[in-house]
């Protein structure tokens, strides 16, 4: 710790020993452990232009069958898959897994034998891992496929926006139960080409069901299965509309407000295009007012200064 100098010395103190502070390092850390809680043995790592592979197997001695649950340690025989994890600064992470194929052992079971899932975030016919595929829908719901593929290729997650697509149409929609207000509106399954309708809850505010088709016949099927709703917020559609219509049970209709907007938007215009010229004079009219109410009150303030002078 220096001081300022004085004269040209520069006084220095020396701290007390036990003031230093310093780090205590975990001396048998492997960033191997990472994976110990996903269930999984990291045999070897390695690193290849901007890939790291860990070479993994499960760290349970048993495997256990997916159709009876039955536990098993007779190993068939051994094969080798491969997923992608999340990356690690920035560098693509492939886990090489070595799976294990076992007997079933359970006379009742259908199968003779089956192939284990090893650790918890690997699972069958994936070709990512569990956490991985979360980070990508995540970013797939908060932005567009093709940002979001820009977005997760900067971190070392490549994939195209169509396998992003692919992975928020496996999602469900969320559950709900007595919903009683609901919006409807177009859905594009492919923007000009094809569309759906989309059901909102409007208490909760969120997605909860995608019709197939935009047609009356839907809808309705979709209502008459859902007695609870007593209130539909929509557009301007006729096919809605007429489905509303057709149901024995009273139903409040509502115009959303994007297109209550939009229609007064429209309205007004259209009402100015049409009369513009008495819109100009009108404009023009109240501008001369103001003007002139400005000049008033000046006028009166400069002849109070010259009373007052
Ligand atoms: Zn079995």
């Amino acid at each position: 710790m220096s001081e300022y100098p004085i004269g040209n010395k520069i006084t220095t103190k020396k701290l007390k020993s036990e003031s230093v502070p310093y780090l205590k390092y975990h001396e048998s850390f492997d960033i191997s452990n990472l994976y110990t809680s996903s269930g999984l043995y990291v045999e070897n790592v390695d690193h290849f232009e901007n890939t790291l592979h860990f070479y993994c197997k499960s760290s349970d001695t048993t495997g256990v069958c997916p159709y009876c649950r039955y536990k098993s340690r007779q190993v068939h025989s051994r094969y080798q898959r491969c997923v992608n994890d999340l990356s690690i600064l920035g560098k693509v992470v492939k886990l090489t897994l070595e799976v294990r194929k076992f007997f079933c052992k359970n006379s009742n079971c259908s199968k003779k034998t089956f192939a284990e899932q090893p650790g918890n975030e690997v699972f069958r016919y994936r070709r990512r891992t569990r956490r991985c595929e979360t980070a990508v829908i995540r970013q797939g719901l908060s932005v567009s496929s093709g940002m979001a593929s820009r977005l997760l290729s900067l971190s070392g997650i490549v994939l195209s926006r169509s396998t992003i697509l692919r992975d928020l149409h496996r999602l469900r929609p969320s559950t709900y139960e007595d919903v009683e207000e609901i919006g409807i509106d177009d859905w594009a399954w492919r923007k000009g080409i094809s569309y759906g309708t989309i059901v909102i809850d409007l208490r909760r505010k969120c997605p909860i069901d995608l019709l197939g088709k935009r047609e009356e016949s839907s809808f309705r099927s979709w209502m008459e299965n859902h007695n609870e709703v007593s209130l539909v917020s929509r557009d301007r559609s006729t096919a809605y509309s007429s489905a509303i219509g057709s149901i024995d049970r009273p139903i409040t209709e509502i115009a959303d407000k994007f297109h209550l907007i939009k229609k007064m938007s429209d309205r007004f215009t259209k009402l100015i295009g049409e009369h513009y010229s008495d819109y100009r004079n009108a404009i023009r009219e109240s501008q001369a007012v103001k003007e002139e109410i400005m000049y008033n009150e000046l006028e009166s303030w400069i002849k109070r200064f010259d009373l007052c002078q």
